[in-house]
């Protein structure tokens, strides 16, 4: 046996090993300094949006430092670069709905959104974080490909497996966030899974805790990096999705992509590292 044998690993586009995402939930305006920042810093990420709960046109700030926008300014806002998802057309907590009901706010919700986006949406995030089993099948079924709970891992070495039970790495609210950004911008050790941090919050928590700063700092740190992916939640699990689908024959000499994604693999044998793309509907003879 070779004392350096060959290791055939997914990689993320490009041949990385890191990626970096968003998800901000209740389509209000503070997400316009929010985008804004986001796209100073070359991040991207999704927005959780509950299209009944957004006003015809734009209303005054009430008590409430923020205030939801028209639909049709968030769909503006968002533009084509960011995600739009499901977090419930009222903002209901689905598992405490009977089953029909939280059947028909998800449905609602994301037909109103695809009329308006004219895109398929296939994210959601749980209002108020709350779900059960039943809810998880409803999105399966509908052919949701994730949803995202509240809790958090407080790592990004690990990616996540339940993507209908969907754990973030962390909240903004969280005053470890920065610790974990500047970890996770230093070399990752070649070979090691892939990384993902998952950042999630709401943006009007920046206006209530005072804390645009604490946000510019994070992105300072982790965007405009060459190592680091930049995408929305549906970018980064549909290609990890595609990737699974890969078909390998049994010497692991060829490869056939099925997928309409291109898909990187991390080819490794000892220190040597081979970085290739396999494109769609294409078979490849793998390097030895
Ligand atoms: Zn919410």
């Amino acid at each position: 046996m070779s004392v350096n044998p060959r290791k055939i690993y997914t990689a993320y586009p490009g041949g990385l090993e890191k990626a970096f995402t968003m998800s901000y939930d209740d389509g209000n305006d503070c997400d316009i300094p929010l985008v804004e920042m986001m796209r100073k810093y070359g991040v991207k990420g999704t927005f959780n949006v509950n299209s009944g709960c957004c006003p015809p046109e734009r209303l005054p700030h009430g008590k409430k430092p923020w205030a939801r926008l028209p639909l049709s300014e968030l769909i503006d806002l968002y533009g084509d670069d960011m995600e739009i998802a499901v977090h419930g057309r009222i903002h209901p907590t689905w598992d405490r709905l009977p089953s029909p009901n939280a059947m028909q706010d998800i449905l609602d919700d994301r037909r109103e959104l695809e009329r308006t986006t004219g895109k398929i949406i296939r994210g959601a995030a749980y209002p108020n974080g709350s779900y059960n089993d039943d809810v998880a099948e409803i999105l399966r079924l509908a052919g949701f490909v994730y949803c995202r709970t509240t809790p958090c891992t407080g790592s990004y070495k690990h990616l996540p497996q339940d993507l209908l039970r969907l754990q973030g790495t962390t909240r903004n609210t969280d005053p470890r966030c920065q610790a974990l950004a500047e970890e996770f911008v230093k070399p990752h050790t070649p070979g090691r899974p892939l990384w993902l941090y998952y950042l999630w919050g709401h943006s009007y928590e920046f206006v209530e805790n005072d804390s645009w700063d604490s946000l510019e700092k994070l992105l300072a740190t982790v965007g405009g990096r060459e190592d680091i992916w930049y995408a929305t939640n549906i970018e980064i699990f549909d290609y990890l999705n595609a990737s699974r689908l890969l078909r390998y024959d049994i010497d692991m000499s060829r490869v056939y992509n099925p997928t309409d994604t291109e898909i990187w693999l991390r080819i490794t044998r000892g220190e040597d590292v081979q970085c290739i793309a396999v494109p769609p509907a294409e078979e490849l003879q793998l390097p030895e």
